[in-house]
């Protein structure tokens, strides 16, 4: 069934480590070797071997309209007609800023750049600048790209300064990083106790996407948000996944808080290469040229990826949510019956069109929780649903994602791939 991919792929790994551009699509956790991907359209995905698959990985989230969207491609190769990248502004770069200051509600001002690890990169630098801090705070299981501050692991016990997540990053960088639980504030609040008076900024994604789907408990955000202000730290929302996903206006118009610093990345690119961060007029005016915090990308603000972008963010509406839920709705309700009626344990997190499901009956509200899920049977689960034609982000540790594209037929016959992969799987 996988030859043409088992073959591609060892060639590949002569070529690249692990075969691979980014270890997130190795397949590390879930088998052998990764699908090679031939083409897509909607809410299918084609590998090489000629198999069809329902996706719901959707390249780690960024399309929200599925698969090369009929507008989206026929935008980009206009605009590709026109020339790829000047080193100099277009107009696109204007019409996309405007939209997305205008869905954001606490975008005032935004800078583009070409990855969320920039876009999170550039945010901490800016806001160091801006309050003259060097530590920062992020949340254990939360992943924010892979600059050296944000790829740290916390240790046991609160507030533990980091240690390097990765050989490669310095121990003088880490020790700038404070790590706490997610949706913990009494931790948060202890670490403000102690170093307070030296955090530029609190990074949070505002639902956790990076360890599954990890909604924020009750007020979890809100006392964020109080501690940071009330320590004149600044509140950054990595809305990387979370921006256009969670809500039409991105989760903090869900939750209705306003950070100081957002980043986006993922949906704002429409499948292109794009990242950017923004926030209040007075924060981002620190940014070169008109402040002194560096920061410039030779592609930041490239035609295709404007074009991919804004053609993707104009086509969703209020109602595109709408119906997210309700697809979501049915895929709960249907995995929830079938794991029953196979008598395993499941519990299901969400958040817009994000969806996590968790081999456990406990609740997952934090990193140590996720890990409570069965990595095991998860690997299992994933093969038999490749063979049902079910194409799942290839990690416990990563959410689902649902586009516009998908349909109810699509949700159901899902239902029946796990129906049915449970049932080999008990048989086993
Ligand atoms: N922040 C979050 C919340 C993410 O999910 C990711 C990617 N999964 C990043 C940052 C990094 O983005 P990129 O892979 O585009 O560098």
């Amino acid at each position: 069934m996988f030859n043409k991919s088992k073959a591609l792929y060892e060639k590949a790994v002569e070529l690249m480590p692990g075969g691979v551009n980014s270890p997130a699509r190795a397949f590390k956790s879930v088998g052998d070797h990764p699908l090679f991907i031939d083409r897509a359209k909607d809410a299918r995905v084609y590998d090489v071997d000629g198999n069809e698959y329902i996706d719901y990985c959707l390249s780690f989230g960024p399309l929200i309209l599925g698969h090369s969207d009929d507008k989206v491609v026929e935008e980009v190769a206009e605009t590709a007609k026109k020339g790829t990248t000047f080193g100099a502004p277009t107009e696109l770069e204007n019409k996309m800023a405007e939209l997305v200051i205008d869905r954001v509600p606490s975008v005032e001002m935004v800078r583009m750049v070409s990855s969320g690890t920039e876009a999170t990169l550039a945010a901490l630098r800016l806001a160091r600048g801006y309050t003259g801090r060097n530590k920062i705070l992020k949340f254990e299981g939360c992943y924010h790209g892979h600059s050296d501050s944000l790829l740290i692991k916390a240790g046991s016990g609160v507030a533990t300064l980091g240690l390097p997540d990765s050989p490669g990053v310095p121990e003088g960088t880490a020790i700038n990083t404070i790590t706490v639980p997610y949706n913990d504030s009494e931790s948060l609040k202890e670490a403000f106790d102690k170093y307070g008076e030296d955090i530029a900024a609190v990074i949070v994604e505002p639902v956790a996407g990076n360890m599954g789907v990890v909604p924020p408990v009750d007020n979890f955000l809100h006392e964020v948000r109080e501690i940071t202000e009330n320590n004149d730290t600044l509140l950054i929302f990595d809305e990387v996944m979370t921006g256009f996903r969670v809500g039409y206006n991105c989760a903090q118009g869900h939750y209705g808080i306003n950070p100081d610093l957002t980043c986006l990345g993922k949906v704002i690119g429409g499948g292109l290469p794009v990242g950017a961060y923004g926030g209040k007029k007075e924060i981002m005016e620190k940014v070169a040229p008109v402040g002194d915090v560096y920061q410039a990308g030779t592609l930041s603000g490239n035609p295709l990826a404007m074009a991919g972008g804004y053609h993707t963010l104009n086509q969703l509406t209020e109602e595109s949510y709408d119906y997210f839920n309700e697809l979501a709705d049915l895929l709960e309700d249907g995995l929830k019956e079938i794991f029953g009626k196979h008598n395993r344990p499941i519990t299901i997190n969400r958040a817009g069109s994000m969806i996590g499901f968790f081999l456990t009956d406990s609740p997952v509200t934090d990193f140590d929780s996720a890990n409570e899920s069965d990595l095991v049977l998860f690997k299992e689960l994933y093969q038999e649903l490749l063979k049902e034609g079910i194409y799942l982000p290839p990690s416990q540790f990563e959410g689902m994602f649902l586009s516009t594209k998908h349909t109810k037929e699509d949700i159901n016959a899902t239902i029946s791939a796990f129906d049915s992969a449970l049932e080999r799987l008990s048989k086993k």
